[in-house]
């Protein structure tokens, strides 16, 4: 089975552009650093998610799905581009948030993603501080059935085997990219919480039997548990297009190094990497995800992780509808 088998809607544009960030490896004094603008996938302000959205939500067509259901925390881009491919296809959308009051700023609740989800017309049921999302989704999803409607759980980050092969087919879209273009790439970094892009990527790169190592920095959980999430996540993708032992526990490479304090609290060296990003390439990150992932580049780069012929490829995995949530952290 390959992966143009398996059910997939349109939702984003792609392929999205690779585009080298020049002045920014200047500053840096390292390797060649691309950006791959998985933000500008276009869906109602793009990200991440989208990719993954366009297998999941046509296996809930498959299903006959009539409502999609997720969880997230309150400024949840996942939740916000749900609620988008749900819109476009006609869909009902619920949207537990989880209200984790992540920062002291009245926008938390009431701007960025939160005001796209409403525009969207998704349904929000706010969800206390500390709440198990997994179990409220399966208790939403029961709730929904006793009701006659037939919904579709779309797990946090939509990361399962389905959603994940958004980002196998977004490393094979990279290769391709790649190797039109002449480029030889050693390093793929990129932000990652809930496992499914790491795994879809890494599952992508193993099937392609290439070898391209992947650092995944962490926006929240400790490398041990995300490591086995992702590793689960990449086997499951990998079998569902045919391949049952190509992904290695050693291809699953995560470093923690930038959490801070938690996930979604922000750290001076986010702060740095966003503000030299924006002044120096015009590329907008976000304080939760990407801006902690660059910094673990900034760091990789200064302590001399890569050779300064290198070419190493930025995921970047969208926000910036959750950054205009968190004016008040760059003040
Ligand atoms: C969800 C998200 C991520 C993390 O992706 P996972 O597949 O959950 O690991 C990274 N960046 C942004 C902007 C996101 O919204």
């Amino acid at each position: 089975m390959s992966i143009h088998d398996l059910p997939r809607i349109k939702l984003g544009h792609l392929p999205t552009p690779l585009e080298p960030l020049d002045r920014l490896s200047e500053s840096l004094g390292g390797p060649r650093i691309w950006v791959k603008r998985d933000d500008a996938t276009g869906l109602a302000t793009g990200g991440n998610k989208t990719r993954k959205l366009e297998f999941l939500i046509a296996d809930a067509i498959e299903r006959g799905a009539d409502t999609i259901v997720t969880v997230g925390a309150m400024q949840s881009n996942h939740a916000r581009q749900t609620a988008a491919a749900a819109a476009k296809m006609g869909l009902r959308c619920e949207l537990l948030l989880e209200n984790r009051r992540a920062i002291p700023d009245p926008a938390y609740e009431t701007g960025g993603n939160v005001v796209l989800d409403r525009l969207l017309g998704a349904e929000i049921i706010e969800q206390e501080k500390g709440t198990d999302l997994a179990v409220a989704l399966e208790r939403r999803g029961h709730d929904l059935a006793c009701d006659g409607r037939n919904p579709y759980l779309v797990p946090l980050g939509g990361s399962d085997a389905v959603g994940a092969l958004g980002y196998v087919d977004c490393a094979f879209e990279l290769l391709e990219q790649a190797e039109a273009s002449g480029l030889e790439i050693d390093h793929v970094v990129h932000a990652t919480a809930s496992a499914g892009t790491q795994a879809g990527l890494v599952a992508g790169i193993a099937v392609a039997g290439v070898t391209l190592p992947v650092t995944g920095v962490s926006a929240g959980m400790s490398a041990s548990m995300l490591s086995e999430l992702v590793f689960d996540i990449a086997v499951e993708s990998g079998e569902m297009i045919g391949s049952t032992d190509a992904v290695d526990p050693a291809m699953v490479v995560i470093d923690d190094s930038q959490v801070g304090p938690g996930y979604g609290l922000p750290t001076d060296a986010m702060r740095e990497a966003v503000g030299t990003t924006a002044r120096l390439e015009a590329l907008i990150l976000d304080p939760v995800y990407t801006g902690k992932a660059m910094a673990g580049l900034f760091e990789m780069t200064r302590t001399g992780r890569f050779d300064s012929c290198d070419n190493i490829v930025f995921v970047h995995t969208g926000g910036v509808a959750g950054l205009l949530a968190y004016g008040s952290v760059f003040t």
